[in-house]
């Protein structure tokens, strides 16, 4: 079983198994394409720890960036 969330709906799906599509291992992150239950479409979801690393990386320097715009003076 996966948990998944869908992008269509925004509801939290268990997929049973049988519904993955395919799985396809990158250097960065495994791709999962799985039978939404939700909406009937096909979603590819990304998951593996560099990937996420490489996601809060990028968010924190975002915020960082936002951080640094609001002290400078008007
Ligand atoms: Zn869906």
């Amino acid at each position: 079983m996966l948990l998944i969330t869908c992008p269509v709906t925004r509801t939290d799906e268990l997929v049973a198994d049988r519904r993955i599509r395919s799985v396809a291992n990158h250097p960065t992150h495994i791709a999962v394409a799985v039978d939404c239950p939700s909406c009937g479409g096909s979603h590819v979801f990304r998951t593996g720890r560099r990937w996420e690393d490489d996601r809060a990386e990028r968010a924190a320097r975002a915020a960082t960036a936002r951080a640094a715009r609001v002290r400078e003076p008007a």
